[in-house]
C-alpha cells in the first residue's frame, strides 16, 4: 500500500532523511520507533505531501507521490493531483488539529461534503456511524473544547476515517494526552487494526507496538536501522542503536 524508496530530505544544510526504504502492506500495521529528531514526523509528512522529497520516491496504492529522480530528472505533481491523493491518506496529529469553531459532527462532515461532494445527509449518517465506532455518539453536538484530550483525539481519528482513506498515518497520537487517557485512544486504533485498516503509527508505546504491529521499524538519524516483527525488533534487536533506544524507553 505504501512504498518508500531511497527517500532523502534536507532542511537547508540538515539532512533529515538519508535514504529511507519502507514498505507497508495493505491491511497491516507498521509502528515506527526512534529517538526524537530521527526524522519520523518528516517521513510521515512526505507521505502525506506535507513535505516534498529531494530524492527517491514514494507511492501509495501504486500512485506516485511528489518528486522522483527518474533518469536524473525530477518531476512534481500538479497541485490538484496532490489534493486528490491527499484525500486518500488520513493523518492524525499529536495535537488533534480539530476545527475548534465546528461541532464534533461538523468536523466529520466538512471534508466529505466539501472535498468528496457527498450529499449532506449521507455524510451526516456516515459521521454518526463513525462516532459510534469511536464511542462518542453522545458528543455529536459538542465543541472540541468541551471534550477531554482523549475524546478529541478519537474525534480526530473518526474525522480521518470519514474520507475513507487507503492508509492512516498517526504521528504520536497519544503523546499529548494525560496518561489515563492514552488507553482509550489506543483501543480505537487497535479496533481499526482488527478490521484491517492499513496504518503507519509513530509512537513510543511499546506495549501497543508489541500487541498490534505487524512490523516494527526503528529509525535513527534519518534512516531505517532495523525492521521486522515486534518479537524480533523489541525483544531481540540486532542493532546496538535499537538496543540502546529500547533500554531507555522500556
Ligand atoms: P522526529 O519526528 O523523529 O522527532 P522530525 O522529523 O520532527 O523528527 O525532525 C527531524 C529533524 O528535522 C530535527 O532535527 C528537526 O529539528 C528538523 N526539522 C523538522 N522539520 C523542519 C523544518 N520544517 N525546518 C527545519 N528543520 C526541520
Ligand atoms: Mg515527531
Amino acid at each position: 500500500m505504501v512504498e518508500v524508496r531511497g527517500v532523502h530530505k534536507s532542511f537547508g544544510p540538515l539532512e533529515v532523511l538519508r535514504g529511507v526504504d519502507l514498505t507497508v502492506r495493505a491491511g497491516e500495521v507498521t509502528v515506527i520507533l526512534g529517538p526524537s529528531g530521527s526524522g519520523k514526523s518528516t517521513l510521515l509528512r512526505t507521505i502525506n505531501h506535507l513535505e516534498k522529497v529531494d530524492r527517491g520516491w514514494i507511492s501509495v496504492d501504486g500512485e506516485l507521490i511528489g518528486y522522483r529522480g527518474h533518469r536524473g530528472k525530477l518531476y512534481e505533481l500538479k497541485e490538484k493531483e496532490v489534493l486528490r491523493q491527499r484525500t486518500h491518506i488520513g493523518f492524525v496529529f499529536q495535537d488533534f488539529n480539530l476545527f475548534t469553531h465546528l461541532t464534533v459532527l461538523e468536523n466529520l462532515v466538512e471534508a466529505p461534503v466539501s472535498v468528496l461532494r457527498r450529499p449532506r445527509e449521507a455524510a451526516d449518517a456516515a459521521a454518526r456511524g463513525l462516532l459510534e465506532r469511536v464511542g462518542l455518539s453522545d458528543k455529536a453536538d459538542a465543541y472540541p473544547r468541551q471534550l477531554s484530550g482523549g475524546q478529541q483525539q478519537r474525534v480526530a481519528i473518526a474525522r480521518a476515517l470519514a474520507l475513507e482513506p487507503k492508509v492512516l498515518l498517526f504521528d504520536e497520537p497519544t503523546s499529548a494526552l494525560d496518561p489515563e487517557l492514552v488507553g482509550e485512544v489506543l483501543d480505537v486504533i487497535k479496533d481499526l487494526a482488527r478490521t484491517g485498516t492499513t496504518m503507519l503509527v509513530v509512537t513510543h508505546e511499546l506495549g501497543f507496538a508489541r500487541e498490534v504491529a505487524d512490523t516494527v521499524v526503528f529509525m535513527d538519524d534519518g534512516a531505517v536501522v532495523e525492521q521486522g516483527p515486534p518479537g524480533a525488533v523489541l525483544d531481540d534487536p540486532l542493532h546496538p542503536r535499537t538496543r540502546a533506544f529500547l533500554a531507555k524507553v522500556w
